[in-house]
């Protein structure tokens, strides 16, 4: 089996060659290694490995690995970013153990969020999350309602919207990711010019990452391709 540090350079490799491929600036993309379910253990290898930015799906099991991480290696330079469904009473947690939110789909929890983020951290980095996949998924809110989200987040203090971001329904046929990815890679290019710090499309995992760089995702969020099969 790979190591994670062989697996972080090949994924690496396969970005660059399909940056090429569409015409993309190098690093035009970058990655967001998925840790749920790992260990300290596997996030250090990948940190060790040059890798910086973490997310995960469950604050309880973040938590416990965001400070031992803290203890190990003061000064990381990690970002934890939270990409999992949001419950209200665990908003005050992410607000202070967090960089990124990317699974923000109502105005209640924002307005948590930025009133629970501590004065002394900057504005916490917040993606809208869009459901393109209807029926079969029940995370993010429509495309057609991300805008007035994204509005309403705009205003709020200690937030600082970034993008959009989506999981859609798994499927292995590249032609069909990639027209699942198209309207919101056109809504994110719309919505840049309007709000200015939105530079990040949030789309792409181990299994359609090339799509979604194809759409121009400016993170791809992995997983297994990183750190192998979840158990
Ligand atoms: C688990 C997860 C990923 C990573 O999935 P892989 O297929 O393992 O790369 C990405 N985004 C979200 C929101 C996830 O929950």
């Amino acid at each position: 089996m790979a190591s994670i540090a062989e697996n972080i350079s090949s994924l690496r490799t396969r970005i660059r060659q399909a940056e090429l491929r569409c015409g993309r600036s190098p690093h035009s993309v970058s990655v967001l290694a998925v840790s749920k379910t790992q260990d300290a253990d596997g996030i250090q290898e990948a940190w060790a490995a040059g890798q910086r930015e973490f997310g995960e799906n469950y604050v309880q099991e973040a938590l416990g690995k965001i400070s031992e991480l803290a203890q190990r290696i003061p000064d990381s330079g990690i970002h934890w970013h939270f990409i999992g469904p949001i419950q209200s009473n665990k908003t005050r947690d992410i607000a202070e153990h967090f960089s990124w939110v990317h699974s923000v789909e109502r105005l209640k929890i924002a307005q948590r969020l930025s009133a629970q983020r501590p004065a002394e951290l900057p504005p916490l980095n917040v993606c809208v999350q869009v459901n393109l996949s209807g029926e079969d998924s029940k995370s993010g809110l429509p495309l057609a309602e991300a805008p007035a989200l994204c509005e309403q987040i705009s205003r709020l203090p200690a937030l600082r919207l970034r993008g959009l971001m989506a999981i859609p329904a798994p499927c292995d046929d590249m032609e069909q990711q990639r027209r699942v990815f198209r309207p919101l890679a056109q809504l994110q290019k719309e919505m840049s010019s309007r709000f200015p710090d939105f530079d990040t499309l949030s789309i792409g995992m181990s299994a359609d990452y090339e799509a979604a760089i194809a759409e121009g995702s400016t993170l791809v969020r992995i997983g297994t391709a990183l750190f192998g099969a979840r158990t």
